[in-house]
């Protein structure tokens, strides 16, 4: 039967609710959405091996016969099948079995099965293989024969053969593949398939086919999928960017507010700071929404420029909202802006998701009566429920920590009047030009390129963990002078919970080795109102010591706090590092930084820790950081915090953006059509890109 790519699954046969909604968990909504799941990974199930050639440890195909199948009852029953061919034989284990199974798998039948092969006591077995029954004439059912098996990513509930046979299903009805949607002769000398022949190379690639090339991403049909990715998220943000400046916004000419704000600061501004405020003013008094970048280094003073921003809309009658990626850094801000705000008279509240029913209540009516001019929150600012009397600004901080859907969803907040909030958003990331370009297509860009005079000078060096008696007594030193530490752990990648672990581990030994000091412990799985509760301590020096998984990363701003000890730094991008050490140096004390490491170090990691030492500049630590990616290597940056991409992957696929942008231009100025179809195809109707 034909279907239409946007069709939903469960117009396919055999697809009914339930398997529609453990697809959704792999973000399959429409019948194209199966085409385009990749798989992760291959195995080559196509050469059948002799069962007296497998070898433990590895995974194989055999064929054979069952000899005897027998359920042994120990702690649970096990059905546990002896399987021969002629040159020897093994144990299939199975200990979930239905009763039709084990009457399937009776003495003399054949079969063919595929699974890992391991050292149990009595000989080689196979636990739980894949297997499949094979006719009289001993020929495979299927034509596994001539492709590699592709492997999809998971889901509970959802084997990998059933998800094999609905990618095979859909790209039937829909005759092979989704329409082709660049234009033709597009691709022509680019070394690119067209989408047809891509898909069916990644979805049955032959035997012969490049594997390495195909896992790693780098196989011309796998850049043909990811090219069509980056261009559709380029194109509905450059729509966006299109129809947000076609609607109007609050022309927000300032009074006397923001003079007044400035001159009652501790501190001059730097003339950075004082060039991107022009910039910022002049964008909002403009009646079209401002959308502009603010990249400006950590410490390079981003906060005021935001403040300046939102007293720019209170003065003008308007509100500002301030979004914050963390709880944590949110608290600073809200207390910053109170602090320099209320003396003038400007109502600031707090908006997040894990405050008390009532304080939220009373925080929700301020925001709706327009009696709270500038709001900080956390991503609970654009949440259901939440309206504001008048929004005129939006303010995102730290960008990189959010998705671009979420930045738009706040700005949905002003559109009540039909006015469309301006946005700023700030960034300390500094991102490669190429990949900013890909990112933030829809923004324009100011750069805070200069640091607040007076700092003192940070000072790293990098040294083997088995150094660390003489690290605790430099920080029993430090903390005696008067001056606090962090000590950071560190990363344990995907379990916040180990990471926690290793932290609390560590600020035991920490507390031991130095009975004099208080010691506090911040992560992620504290709750936020223990979080904060440290921090607050910590910023008031009732905590000398802080003993902190890399939650500190973004934002927190204790100018006392001089020493920094950094562990597995070696196991850290330049950005994350270059991040975690901003948070000292902010006084005018000296500071240290201390990265610990474990030897032996890689050749890249080297060259990073040679960076940390040679420079505090962070746009000359991305730019060596570019320069150091060799393939594989991991952009500091979290990709889920800047595009949520499916095929594509911005540090891999950096060389295809330039291609993104010309194709960009192409299809907006000739193929208006085919604008509308990719985005859709990528992105969605449900997604808040381009619904300006
Ligand atoms: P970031 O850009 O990392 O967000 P912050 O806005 O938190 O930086 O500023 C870091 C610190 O520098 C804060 O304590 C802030 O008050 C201070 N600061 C900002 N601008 C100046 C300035 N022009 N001179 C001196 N200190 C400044
Ligand atoms: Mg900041």
């Amino acid at each position: 039967m034909p279907l239409a790519p946007e069709d939903p699954v469960t117009r396919l046969s055999g697809v009914g609710p339930a398997l529609a909604t453990r697809l959704e968990r792999l973000g399959v909504r429409r019948v194209e959405d199966l085409a385009f799941l990749l798989p992760v990974r291959y195995e080559d199930r196509t050469r059948v091996v002799p069962i007296g050639g497998v070898r433990p440890g590895g995974r194989a195909v055999i064929e054979g016969e069952v000899l005897l199948a027998e359920v042994v009852r120990r702690r649970r029953p096990t059905l546990v099948v002896a399987f021969g061919d002629a040159t020897g034989m093994l144990t299939l284990r199975f200990f979930h079995f239905t009763a039709r199974q084990q009457q399937a798998l009776a003495r003399g039948v054949r079969l063919r099965c595929f699974g890992e092969v391991r050292a149990g006591q009595r000989g080689l077995e196979m636990v739980h293989p894949e297997y499949q029954h094979l006719g009289a004439d001993a020929q495979a059912g299927t034509d596994d024969g001539v492709a590699l098996t592709p492997i999809y990513p998971g889901t509970e509930g959802l084997p990998q053969a059933r998800i094999r046979q609905l990618v095979t299903r859909a790209l039937a009805a829909l005759g092979g593949a989704p329409p082709e949607l660049l234009p033709p002769g597009t691709l022509a000398g680019r070394g690119l398939p067209a989408l047809d022949e891509a898909l069916q190379l990644l979805h049955r690639p032959p035997p012969d086919a490049d594997l390495a090339a195909l896992e790693s991403g780098h196989h011309p049909a796998r850049r043909r999928i990811a090219l069509e990715e980056l261009l559709a998220h380029q194109l509905a943000m450059r729509a966006l960017r299109h129809r947000a400046r076609r609607r109007s916004a609050w022309p927000l000419a300032g009074g006397t507010l923001v003079e007044r704000f400035l001159a009652g600061l501790p501190f001059a501004l730097t003339g950075a700071q004082r060039r991107v405020i022009a910039e910022v003013r002049a964008d909002l008094s403009e009646p079209v929404p401002m959308m502009r970048l603010v990249q400006g280094d950590v410490g390079s003073g981003k906060t005021v420029v935001a403040a300046a921003a939102a007293l720019q809309a209170v003065a003008a009658g308007a509100q500002a909202a301030i979004m914050a990626p963390t709880e944590l850094l949110g608290e600073q801000h809200h207390a910053n802006f109170r602090a320099w705000l209320e003396p003038l008279g400007v109502g600031v509240c707090w908006l997040s998701g894990s405050q008390p029913a009532a304080a939220r209540r009373e925080a929700l009516a301020r925001v709706a009566s327009g009696e709270a001019g500038v709001v900080v929150g956390t991503h609970a600012l654009f949440q259901e429920g939440v309206e504001f009397a008048r929004l005129a600004l939006a303010i995102i901080d730290e960008q990189h920590r959010f998705g671009v859907h979420q930045r738009l969803a706040l700005t949905d907040k002003g559109s009540a009047d039909g006015r469309r909030p301006h946005q700023l958003v700030m960034t300390a990331t500094p991102i490669p030009r190429t990949l900013a370009m890909a990112t933030y297509a829809d923004l324009d860009t100011s750069v805070i390129d200069e640091l607040p005079p007076g700092r003192g000078r940070v000072r790293t060096v990098a040294m083997p963990e088995s150094r660390r008696a003489e690290v605790v007594a430099r920080i029993r030193e430090a903390c005696a002078a008067g001056r606090q530490a962090y000590w950071v752990c560190p990363l344990v990648e995907e379990s916040d919970q180990l990471q926690a672990q290793a932290a609390e581990d560590t600020a035991t030994v920490l507390a031991e080795a130095l009975p004099e000091l208080a010691v506090g412990l911040v992560h992620g799985r504290l709750r936020p109102a223990e979080k904060e509760r440290v921090m607050r301590a910590f910023k008031a020096g009732e905590i000398q010591l802080l003993v902190a998984t890399t939650v500190i990363e973004v934002g927190v701003d204790v100018p006392r706090a001089s020493l920094m000890v950094i562990e597995n730094a070696e196991r850290m991008g330049l950005a994350q590092l270059h991040q975690l050490r901003g948070r000292i140096g902010r006084g005018e004390d000296d500071a240290s930084c201390l990265l610990l490491y474990r030897p032996p170090l890689s050749e890249a990691a080297t060259a990073r820790l040679a960076a940390m030492r040679d420079t505090r500049d962070g746009f000359e630590i991305a730019r060596i950081d570019l320069e150091l990616r060799g393939p594989g290597e991991v952009l500091g940056i979290r990709q889920t915090g800047l595009l949520a991409l499916r095929a594509a992957d911005l540090a891999r696929d950096q060389a295809l953006l330039p291609l993104v942008r010309e194709l960009a231009d192409l299809l907006l100025q000739r193929h208006p059509d085919r604008v509308a179809a990719l985005t859709r195809r990528w992105i969605g109707e449900g997604a808040r890109y381009g619904q300006v």
